[in-house]
């Protein structure tokens, strides 16, 4: 036999499996196609993540430009208040009119206040005696009046400016000779603020002992005095020369700040504004609480991240557990704005975003696949079950289902060239069928059929595997016997002609010329035998061996059948033999 090469072998497997091989490359361009939905579904979702962080740079600005103007807008009110006490201060300095006389003169009440202008904001104050255990504050008769001046130009500016703004801020002017004025005018319990103010940053913090540089101050997120809500502050020192004189202020509602950090430029996640120290200021949705810490008081994979440390670095994106955060510094400020986006955010935004035609043909194209993959490889299954029943057909016979004579040379050659390379005794039997004519003659043709497949079954069931019994022609039959000497051979032929004898095949069928009764009616019949070795009898090729069994098979039928000849007999004594034949026992009754 000659060994295959691995591209012959290659070729002989897609020859023998072409289903497997267009199987498999459909199933390869099946994954590529995937591989191609997912690289692109990656890079969408990036480009989802690069549309965030723009966005997110977008509130960045927003968020700037408020502070920037809150900024300003305190550094104003202090630059007026300062100017104001100035002007107050020369000799040429207008005489006080009625209202701020009046109010000068309710100063040593325990409470007094007084509206400053026509329609304008008031003065809510307390007498010395009260101011006396306030910190932050210190009543000095020589400049109320000045004050009280201060107050109302303050007053004035931020009716025009914070009285715009729907009530979303409060400014204050907070003196330090113990009065305040505020727009929007508190409501409830206007002389308390006055006794907070003493305390909370947003006046402590602008005192020459806290402030000595007299900067602009921002304040931690408090609950605001007259409504429910969350505000911080900016407050600036007000100063005549080297004299502390009070503090203008803005309160910034919570409320504002969310409107800049989600409704201009809304993004998938939760952003939040936090100072450098993490100090939350703003949360783009509700459920924030005075005090809050990033990334301390919040959920996710950032608990290690510290709000400083973005900040130095300005910006970027960080990465962990299916989240991204974004983080952004405020223009000067310093302050730090981070967005938490989940990949699920993410994935919707990309839904949102997917083209439906295009995927339509992408799951179209993998649907088409699939369906030509199962009809080619349903095609591909039933040729070659055909091919392979055509085969049987062609090497079997049609009647016992034994070989048929191509297959049995086919087989031939392949024993005969082993034994080319490994000398082992080849044996062949010739068998044939006593008296077949009368069988058919008294059973009719399809009986006889019956008894050459009890014969072929026969022979089927006695033999080993390696073995190969064929059906040569007609009620002839041959059988192969690898590896078996002639004195073998001549035992298993000898078993089989004993197993033939033996049969007795029901008969199929009426007819009243059939011998015996109706209930037994059996075909028993005999067969004879002529066997050949290829080494005994030195014959290498089929037609010699065949030849040789075939002599004795004669051989056998001449000394009166139903009999094995493995050696040749003197031509006298098969003649002899056959002379006379013995009793056909076509019926057995
Ligand atoms: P012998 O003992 O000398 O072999 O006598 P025989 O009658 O068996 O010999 P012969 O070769 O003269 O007859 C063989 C008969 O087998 C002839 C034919 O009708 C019959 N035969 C051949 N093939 C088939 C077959 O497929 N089915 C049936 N039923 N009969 C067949
Ligand atoms: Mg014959
Ligand atoms: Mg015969």
């Amino acid at each position: 036999m000659r060994v295959l090469g691995p591209r012959a072998k290659l070729w002989r497997y897609v020859e023998n499996r072409p289903h497997h091989v267009v199987l498999f490359c459909a199933m390869l361009s099946l994954a590529l196609i995937a591989i191609l939905c997912w690289r692109a579904a990656g890079i969408l979702n990036e480009r989802h993540l690069a549309q965030v962080q723009h966005e997110l740079d977008h509130t960045r600005i927003a968020v700037a430009v408020f502070m920037e103007q809150e900024l300003r807008r305190v550094q104003t009110l202090r630059q007026v208040a300062e100017e104001s006490l100035q002007s107050r201060q020369g000799s040429d300095a207008t005489a006080p009119d009625s209202q701020l006389q009046a109010a000068y003169a309710a100063r040593n009440q325990p409470t007094w206040q007084l509206p400053l202008s026509a329609g304008g904001p008031t003065a809510f104050g307390f007498g010395p005696a009260e101011l006396a255990r306030l910190p932050g504050y210190v009543r000095n008769d020589e400049t109320l009046l000045a004050d009280l001046a201060v107050g109302r130009t303050v007053g004035r500016l931020l009716q025009i400016t914070v009285g715009n703004l729907e009530f979303e801020a409060a400014g204050r002017f907070v003196s330090r000779n113990g009065f305040y004025i505020g727009v929007p005018q508190d409501t409830i319990a206007p002389h308390r603020g006055l006794e907070r103010f003493s305390s909370m940053p947003l006046y402590r913090d602008t005192m020459p002992d806290r402030n000595p540089q007299r900067r602009v101050v921002r304040t931690p997120v408090y609950v605001a005095l007259s409504r429910p809500e969350l505000r911080f502050a900016i407050s600036a020192p007000v100063y005549l020369g080297n004299d502390f004189r009070g503090a203008v202020v803005l309160e910034i509602s919570q409320r504002m700040l969310r409107r800049a950090l989600g409704e201009a430029v809304p993004g998938p996640g939760k952003r939040i504004l936090a100072a450098r120290n993490g100090e939350v200021i703003a949360i783009s949705e509700p459920g924030m609480a005075p005090g809050q810490q990033w990334p301390r008081d919040f959920e996710g994979p950032w608990r290690n991240e510290s709000a400083a440390d973005l900040w130095a670095r300005g910006e970027g994106t960080l990465r962990g557990a299916g989240q991204h955060l974004l983080f952004r510094r405020v223009g000067s400020t310093d302050l730090l704005l981070v967005e938490e986006v989940s990949d699920t955010q993410l994935a919707a935004a990309f839904f949102q975003g997917l083209r439906w035609p295009l995927v339509g043909v992408v799951l179209a194209i993998g649907l088409l696949l699939w369906v030509s993959l199962v009809v080619i490889s349903r095609l591909f299954a039933r040729f070659i079950e055909r091919g392979e029943a055509l085969r049987a057909l062609a090497e079997h016979d049609a009647l016992t289902g034994l070989a048929n004579r191509r297959a049995f040379e086919h087989r031939f050659r392949l024993e005969r060239d082993r034994r080319q390379r490994n000398p082992e005794p080849l044996s062949l039997v010739l068998v044939d069928v006593d008296y077949f004519k009368r069988i058919n003659d008294t059973w009719g043709h399809a009986n006889g059929d019956r008894a050459l497949v009890a014969l072929a079954d026969a022979c089927r069931d006695g033999l080993r595997t390696v073995d190969l019994p064929a059906r040569f022609g007609g009620e002839e039959f041959v059988i192969l016997l690898p590896a078996t000497s002639l004195e073998e051979a001549r035992r298993v032929a000898e078993r089989l002609r004993a197993t033939v004898a033996a049969l007795a095949v029901p008969a199929v069928g009426e007819d009243k010329t059939w011998p015996g009764d109706d209930a037994h009616r059996f075909i028993s019949f005999t067969a004879s035998f002529g066997v050949a070795e290829t080494g005994a009898d030195r014959v290498e090729e089929l037609e010699q061996l065949v030849g040789v069994a075939d002599r004795r098979l004669y051989q056998a039928k001449a000394m009166g059948r139903n009999r094995v000849v493995a050696t040749d007999v003197a031509a006298g004594d098969a003649a002899v033999a056959g002379a006379s034949p013995p009793t056909a026992r076509s019926s057995r009754s």
